[in-house]
């Protein structure tokens, strides 16, 4: 009779050290977070505008960073494998909250269509974006009131949760924790960056935002000495940041928006709190290219150029996976 108890003892301790070495690249292999891209353009085609899921490693509660395309982002996702789908049932049972980075449609479109079938949830969202949402869309006359406050009849499928500036707060069912910070986007007009938080791991994701010298704010500078320690420590596993425009574009029409010379600049202001060598560990996920004619192959090649601190730049494909380290 053999049985496991009579496997000779070295064979065993071989097959110890097997798995034993199995467990920690199984770990890594899994890394951080997976970021599912709903929707990466900055303009133009409605059906793929603004909107990232996120979830820790391995785990299915997604927070949803902007909602400009949802539905047809989760379709692509499904099709490609990503969920089991289908896409209505990801949307009501996988997604768990929004995080709206500012009230503009290409940014929110998609939540605001498919609320009648969505599932209850919250939006977080800085107060001056929540106002907007609540006066000037769901006020019972653009669309119907789906929020929890403003004009009745008031439907409560959306809780809004307002978010003060850079204190933290749990995104309810999922394991995650989001902290904002204001943007400069335009005139004035206030957009927002989230920070992301799951255990010791962050990711930034930046909505639509200028550089600090064009918007004549301080408002990148602040983030950038928030975000310094999380670099030093190793913990922050990714930044989205917006390259709506080549650098062919004026800085009078940037329109709150970054080109690659000016999100290199502001990377390099972060860099210099940090060092070049700890950013080229983060991976730079590009966003809200406007896919005006050869825009995104200018931009992309713009990046590449001029990509003097050897930064990694990733650009997001509508349902296709990241995986961040
Ligand atoms: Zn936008």
């Amino acid at each position: 009779m053999v049985s496991m108890y009579k496997v000779p003892s070295a064979m065993r301790f071989l097959a110890c050290l097997f798995i034993l070495h199995l467990v920690p690249w199984a770990l890594r292999a899994q890394g951080t977070f997976r970021v599912v891209p709903l929707g990466t353009k900055g303009g133009l085609d409605e059906s793929n505008l603004s909107a990232y899921l996120l979830a820790p490693a391995g785990r299915s509660d997604y927070l949803c960073l902007d909602a400009g395309t949802l539905y047809h982002g989760l379709q692509k996702a499904v099709e490609r494998g990503t969920f089991s789908g289908p896409a209505h049932q990801v949307l009501r049972e996988q997604v768990k909250g929004y995080l709206i980075s500012h009230a503009h449609l290409d940014h929110l479109a998609g939540m605001i269509s498919n609320a009648p079938d969505d599932a209850n949830k919250a939006i977080y969202a800085l107060p001056s974006c929540l106002e907007i949402i609540r006066d000037h869309y769901f006020n019972g006359q653009s669309w119907p009131n789906f929020g929890d406050s403003g004009q009745p009849p008031v439907l409560r499928k959306y809780r809004y949760v307002a978010l003060a500036a850079s204190e933290e707060m749990p995104v309810e069912g999922t394991a995650m924790f989001v902290r904002a910070y204001p943007l400069s986007h335009g005139s004035g007009y206030e957009s927002a960056a989230f920070l992301v938080r799951h255990n010791t791991h962050y990711v930034l994701y930046l909505g639509d935002t200028g550089p600090d010298d064009v918007e004549q704010s301080n408002r990148l500078a602040q983030l950038w000495a928030a975000l310094a320690p999380l670099v030093r420590a190793g913990q922050l596993k990714g930044i989205f940041i917006e390259a709506s425009y080549p650098n062919e574009q004026p800085d009078r029409h940037l329109y709150g928006h970054l080109t690659p010379r000016w999100l290199l600049h502001e990377m390099a202001a972060l860099a210099h709190l940090t060092t070049p060598e700890l950013l080229r560990k983060v991976p730079i996920i590009i966003t809200h290219m406007k896919p005006t004619e050869g825009n995104e192959t200018r931009i992309r090649e713009q990046l590449r150029q001029e990509n003097t601190l050897g930064l990694t730049f990733l650009f997001p494909e509508q349902g296709v996976p990241i995986d961040l380290p």
